[in-house]
């Protein structure tokens, strides 16, 4: 049993915290937001994620478990997990770091000898031979570790209790041992089960987290540069992605053409990534990176084009249903989601939009409070004169169209993520458009 912090119990620090619990570790979560401390105390979950509120309760109940936003409390504690935003900054590709270096310079005071403080944010390479310094100032026996994270929202008490692997970016020598040996101490239950273990350097641990995304990311644009190809020539996108994904050194994942990716990570990491190479005059090998941020962005324009399409060119007065909000599916999170940057940009194009989705209406209201909000597909879909799907939500792969049909005021679907059936859609008589799809 390890006493530890969670400091910053967002998404990744708050599901961290219960799933050490769980595992037997004495948890401290820390956040500077008081109202999520208190939720998360009372055994509210301040954001969806399946799985999460049996693992909180059950943590809590353990006695294991506490939150509090008194940053002192983590004197006496061994490891400091560093669990909060890098956000990117306002007018720049850049990485906020000043969450990263408020809770390390807030924490360092209370450090106790032979702690060490663990980086899981996401941040640019260099930042934490930059932390140590302050670390081991602060507390000369004290250590610095950085352990990306690679959760995925949705999945995310999955991997964090079954990760597919474990990075540790130790420093050099004594204490990177000693760190290493505190950290498997951690880990104990992954690494006995098999999880793979890449022990490195600072740098690499930092690097891992950036490359991983990139690549996510230029894989989703690839096959979305794929779809603006097959319907310049008419051909079928989801056809291609089938053919090429049984080459198993290309794979089926990651290959559904769509409206792209979005959230708190992908499009914010990428854009990090090419200003620290800009800054480590690396800046030409990440150059391709800017093409698979457009390619992205240009799908959501796409959309709004293809909806205009269905109308002869413009949607004013059109009333236009959108299904799903969420960035992804089985999440609340709307941070940069092309659903709902679709759905504002045809609000602001003159079109009533009606929007829904399973969870994430309240984070959506409060960004744009000016959307017409409804409790359920059928309630947004009355009346409309054209539906779109632009969230891949189970409930809405499984509408009945024939039925569906019945309640709109024009049978015209967009399918957002080719995640329908586009057939059964046809069949009942519906217009059926796709991305990549004549
Ligand atoms: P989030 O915004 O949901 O959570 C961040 C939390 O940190 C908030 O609750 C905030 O109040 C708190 N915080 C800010 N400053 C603080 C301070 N000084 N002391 C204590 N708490 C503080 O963000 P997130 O999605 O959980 O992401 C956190 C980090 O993890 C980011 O770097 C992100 O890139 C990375 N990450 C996220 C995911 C994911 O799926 N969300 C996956 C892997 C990595």
């Amino acid at each position: 049993m390890t006493t530890m912090t969670v400091i910053g119990c967002g998404y990744l620090g708050a599901v961290h915290a219960a799933c050490m619990a769980t595992l037997g570790h004495d948890v401290l979560g820390i956040d500077v937001d008081a109202g999520k401390v208190e939720q998360l105390n009372n055994g509210i979950p301040p954001f969806f994620e399946p799985g999460f509120p049996e693992l909180l309760a059950e943590a809590l109940k353990s006695n294991r478990l506490r939150f509090s936003s008194d940053i002192s409390e983590a004197a006496g504690r061994t490891v400091h997990f560093v669990c909060v935003g890098t956000p990117q900054k306002r007018n720049e590709y850049a990485a906020d770091l000043a969450y990263v270096d408020a809770a390390v310079n807030a924490l360092a005071p209370h450090l106790s000898p032979g702690a060490i403080v663990v980086g899981k944010s996401t941040v640019p390479v260099g930042t934490a031979t930059r932390l140590a310094d302050i670390v081991t100032d602060a507390q000369p026996t004290a250590m610095l570790a950085w352990n990306p994270e690679f959760l995925r929202e949705g999945l995310a008490v999955q991997d964090t209790l079954h990760p597919d692997r474990i990075v540790y970016g130790l420093p050099d020598g004594e204490a990177g041992e000693t760190a290493k040996a505190l950290l498997d101490e951690v880990y104990e239950n992954a690494l006995a089960g098999g999880t793979p273990l890449v022990v490195t350097d600072y740098a690499t641990a930092e690097l891992v987290k950036a490359a991983a995304n990139s690549f996510l990311a230029t894989k989703i644009s690839f096959i979305n540069a794929m779809a603006e190809v097959c319907e310049a020539s008419g051909a079928d996108v989801t056809k291609l992605a089938d053919a090429i994904g049984h080459d198993p050194r290309i794979g089926r994942r990651f290959l559904n053409a769509g409206l792209g990716f979005g959230g708190g990570c992908l499009p914010k990491d990428i854009r990090a990534f090419m200003a620290r190479a800009g800054e480590l005059g690396a800046d030409q090998a990440l150059a391709f990176l800017r093409e698979i941020d457009s390619i992205n962005m240009r799908r959501r324009v796409r959309m709004v084009d293809l909806a205009r399409e269905f109308f002869g060119g413009s949607i004013v007065g059109r009333r236009i249903a959108v299904l799903g909000l969420a960035f992804k599916p089985n999440s609340d999170d709307i941070r940069d989601s092309p659903a709902l940057n679709v759905a504002a940009q045809m609000k602001l194009q003159g079109a009533s939009v009606v929007v829904t989705d399973p969870q994430a209406v309240a984070n959506a209201q409060k960004a744009w409070p000016d959307l017409e909000y409804a409790e359920s597909p059928q309630a947004a879909a009355t009346g409309a004169d054209l539906v779109m799907v632009l969230t891949e939500w189970d409930e809405y792969r499984w509408l009945n169209p024939a039925e569906f049909g019945t309640i709109v005021r024009g049978k015209r679907i967009l399918d957002g993520r080719n995640a329908l059936d586009r057939e059964a859609w046809r069949a009942a008589g519906w217009q059926y458009r796709a991305l990549g799809r004549r």
